[in-house]
């Protein structure tokens, strides 16, 4: 589309059509309120920007997902996860957590970053209440009394449009931020998460494992079987020389790395596809919203990926802002009022500190090799072992279905 003079005021503009921007711009759009969506890369170029990792759902964004019509779009994708297995390396037992004790048909599910992303973009695409421009760049914003102005870079045309409420859903660096002066908190983990998806010799029987190793915790994901190729999405948490090195190292070598890591109980490991390396931090904007801005997604807050809370934190993130946006033009309000902006600060700080404050303790208490911590992460397992209601309150939270 071209940003005809008509257009130059709107109410909404989402910056970013990656999973969080494409989500919130899907709950917000509406007959009264129409959504402009500016992505920086072509729709259906290459992998639409999506590379080889895989998420993990909660059974919460399924829902989530269902309401929006996104779910029926994925079809088969979405592997199920029946059952979690938890164990620590070097010590025998471990916990595990089965579908059938908490009456749900998956405690989640794992999908492919592309067959996502794909899914969202084309929703988006075939929204009449949403404007697609793409591939386009916001190339600076800066407030007015009726929102922000915005100025979007398409191709070798620079154009300037007012919105009224602008969503940064721009991802971990957001330059847009830094350019409305604001900061990020930053706390980097000293660790890298080397992703792949691997082949297996037998099949995973929908059985997510975790194990926390003396290095860091390595996620194994089950995915659908490929041309009679069981499949897995493979989170390995190293310090950076390690997953460097690793990233190098030839098939030959590697596999026996991982399977040592990993042990026998998901059988052999057969082959490891294309590798990716990413520095993980605890990342959170110094703010998430001011008159006319709020930010979601990485933009907001970039967690750790062992406890997969990421962008399940991020979606229902985008459902409270669409809810209080939805709310206020009923109410006559601007979107981009900021009594209607902290309504969704307040709606969501609980789920946000309570999220973070998880996965970092989960990340602090999961890594390195120091007694107390092994000590503790034992009695943890133990815990989550024998006592029924901190066993139902930990499952339910990664199911992204209550709270502590
Ligand atoms: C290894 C790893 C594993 C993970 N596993 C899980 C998991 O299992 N479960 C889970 O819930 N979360 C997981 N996460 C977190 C999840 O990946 C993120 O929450 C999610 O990708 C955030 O998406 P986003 O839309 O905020 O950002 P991004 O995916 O970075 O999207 C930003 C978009 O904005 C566009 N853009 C940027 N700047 C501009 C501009 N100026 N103009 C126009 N467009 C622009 C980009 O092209 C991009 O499409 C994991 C993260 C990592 C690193």
């Amino acid at each position: 589309m071209s940003l005809t003079s008509d257009k130059r005021e709107r109410p909404i503009v989402v910056v970013g059509g990656g999973f969080a921007g494409a989500s919130f711009a899907l709950a917000a759009a509406g007959q009264e309120t129409p959504v402009l969506v500016v992505e920086a890369i072509a729709p259906g170029g290459g992998d639409g920007g999506f590379d080889a990792r895989s998420t993990a759902l909660s059974w919460g964004t399924r829902r989530i997902f269902e309401s929006l019509g996104v779910w029926d779009d994925l079809g088969a994708a979405p592997c199920p996860i029946l059952r979690i297995e938890v164990s620590d390396r070097g010590h025998l037992g471990g916990v595990s957590f089965d579908h059938g004790e908490q009456g749900q048909e998956a405690l989640g599910y794992v999908v492919e970053n592309h067959v996502l992303g794909g899914a969202l973009r084309e929703k988006v695409a075939a929204s009449e209440h949403i404007d697609l421009l793409a591939p386009a760049n916001l190339t600076s914003a800066g407030p007015v009394p009726e929102g922000m102005k915005l100025s979007i870079r398409r191709g070798e045309n620079e154009q300037d449009l007012i919105a009224a409420l602008t969503v940064l859903a721009d991802g971990g660096r957001s330059p847009i931020a830094a350019q409305l002066g604001i900061g990020r908190q930053l706390k980097s983990y000293e660790q890298h998460a080397l992703v792949a998806n691997v082949a297996l010799e037998k099949s995973h029987r929908n059985i997510a494992y975790e194990r926390f190793t003396e290095h860091g915790p390595l996620a194994l994901l089950p995915l659908p079987t490929v041309e009679g190729v069981h499949r897995a999405s493979l989170v390995w948490t190293l310090p950076e020389p390690l997953a460097l090195e690793n990233m190098e190292l030839g098939e030959a070598e590697l596999l026996p790395r991982l399977q040592r890591e990993f042990g026998p109980g998901m059988g052999r490991v057969t082959g490891i596809g294309r590798r990716a390396c990413f520095p993980l931090q605890l990342s959170r904007a110094s703010e998430q919203a001011r008159p006319g801005l709020a930010l979601l997604g990485n933009a907001a807050h970039t967690l750790h990926p062992v406890a997969g809370q990421g962008f399940n934190l991020a979606l229902r993130d985008c459902m409270a802002l669409a809810g209080v946006v939805r709310e206020a033009r009923e109410r006559g309000l601007w979107p981009g009022d900021m009594s209607v902006l902290q309504g969704y600060i307040d709606e969501q700080e609980f789920d946000q500190e309570k999220t973070i404050l998880f996965t970092d303790l989960l990340v602090n208490l999961f890594s390195g090799k120091n007694a107390a911590k092994a000590g503790f992460r034992r009695l943890g397992l133990l815990a989550l072992d024998l006592l029924p209601p901190m066993r139902r309150r930990f499952v339910s939270n990664a199911m992204g279905l209550g709270s502590f």
